[in-house]
């Protein structure tokens, strides 16, 4: 995890927000979004400070909480869990990751397979956890795997496929006969699934399915999520992994190590937001949609090659068009450039398979519309 010269490095994100500011450029690198969420959970999050919710709560996050997270999974899922035993909260969806790696995985012969590009925390992890990591490529530009490819993958040195759906960064949905693959694979091969549905409402086309809810799943199934995307809330760092209660034990006795607990007052404030009415959640799917639209739409016209994402905060472009011949050196000047960040696909790859992605750029659509329109403004400036 060090660097070369033993320092540690930044992460993408870090680095690209960073030159985003030093610029002045428009970032429409790092995931997050410029305006607020909805009002009733910031309000909540202000009452509980004024009522005292200021002291660690419980290890498995205030049960209010859990009891929300497990209605939610009923609400839009059909899925059954146990507030008690079978839902811990995290900080963010991170330490979930984190903490499921740690606890699941036993070092240098344990396997965790991975759909390439990957959010750059579980390789990470991976490597703190001390296991190999077997990336899946996905295939430009609709980003499905080659079923040929994840079936080679899966073995009994498997110990977790890693599932993020929708996905970061492509925005790609899983098509159903893949989420029915994995669950086929995990059964044959005796094998973990971890999914991160950190984006589980932020979807364009069809509602999510989340992997947990096939057919012989749920038993060895963890199913990781957040309220930071959905509501907006990125910096509160409320998250949580659900599923059997074993799962969910190794999850907390490695977590109870890493933070103990977190974001005491956010927690009933993301209660409120799991229990608002469902046209809260196709508002944020349709307003998210309709900047992809805009975005891919602005993309498109200066030249590059557009994907299609349906769900998450992003869209993935090939450069290759505007003259690019390597992402990461077309996202270090195009601040200079143009006054745009964004950021090069190959910071999510192995280096093995660097040349596939090598000229795809991750695009942020999760900003406000004037944003994305001066951001398209001045991409046009490329051609
Ligand atoms: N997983 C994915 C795929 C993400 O995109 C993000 C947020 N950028 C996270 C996990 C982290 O979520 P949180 O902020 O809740 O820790
Ligand atoms: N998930 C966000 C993204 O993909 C960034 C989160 C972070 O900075 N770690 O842009």
């Amino acid at each position: 995890l060090l660097g070369a010269d033993g320092q540690t490095a930044p992460t993408i994100f870090a680095e690209m927000s960073a030159l985003a500011e030093l610029t002045g450029a428009v970032n429409l690198g790092q995931g997050f979004p410029d305006e607020d969420g909805p009002a009733e959970v910031l309000e909540v999050a202000r009452r509980a400070i004024a009522d005292g919710a200021n002291q660690y709560p419980p290890g498995r996050g205030i049960l209010d909480l859990r009891t929300a997270i497990a209605e939610h999974q009923q609400r839009f899922y059909g899925l059954n869990l146990d507030p008690h035993r079978e839902v811990v909260v995290t900080a963010g969806a991170t330490e979930a990751i984190a903490a499921a790696l740690l606890a699941l995985v036993d070092g240098p012969d344990d396997e965790v397979v991975v759909f390439e590009p990957y959010y750059d925390s579980y390789a990470a992890c991976v490597a703190l956890a001390g296991a190999r990591l077997v990336p899946v490529p996905l295939r430009w530009p609709d980003f499905q795997p080659d079923a040929d490819l994840l079936e080679e993958a899966v073995t009994d040195r498997t110990r977790i496929i890693l599932v993020n759906d929708p996905h970061n960064p492509t925005g790609t949905v899983l098509g159903a006969e893949v989420r029915e693959q994995i669950v086929r694979l995990a059964q044959r091969h005796d094998a973990l699934i971890v999914t991160d549905d950190v984006y589980e409402h932020l979807i364009f086309d069809e509602p999510h399915v989340p992997i947990a809810s096939l057919p012989g799943a749920a038993e060895r199934t963890l199913t990781i999520s957040s309220g930071g995307k959905t509501f907006s809330t990125t910096g509160w760092k409320i998250g949580w992994a659900a599923g059997p209660a074993h799962l969910v034990d190794a999850v907390l006795a490695v977590k109870q190590f890493l933070t103990y607990v977190s974001g005491g007052p956010f927690q009933p404030a993301i209660a409120a937001g799991l229990r608002l009415p469902e046209s809260f959640f196709t508002g944020v799917a349709a307003a998210l949609r309709a900047k992809r639209d805009l975005l891919g739409a602005g993309l498109r016209e200066a030249g590059f090659d557009v994907s299609r994402p349906a769900g998450s905060y992003f869209t993935v472009a090939d450069a290759a068009p505007v003259g690019a011949t390597d992402a990461a050196a077309f996202c270090r000047d195009l601040p200079d450039r143009v006054g745009v960040v964004a950021i090069p696909i190959t910071a999510f790859v192995s280096a093995a398979h660097r040349d596939r992605f090598a000229t795809l750029v991750r695009f942020a659509a999760c900003k406000r519309v004037e944003v994305i329109r001066e951001a398209a403004a001045r991409l046009q400036r490329l051609a």
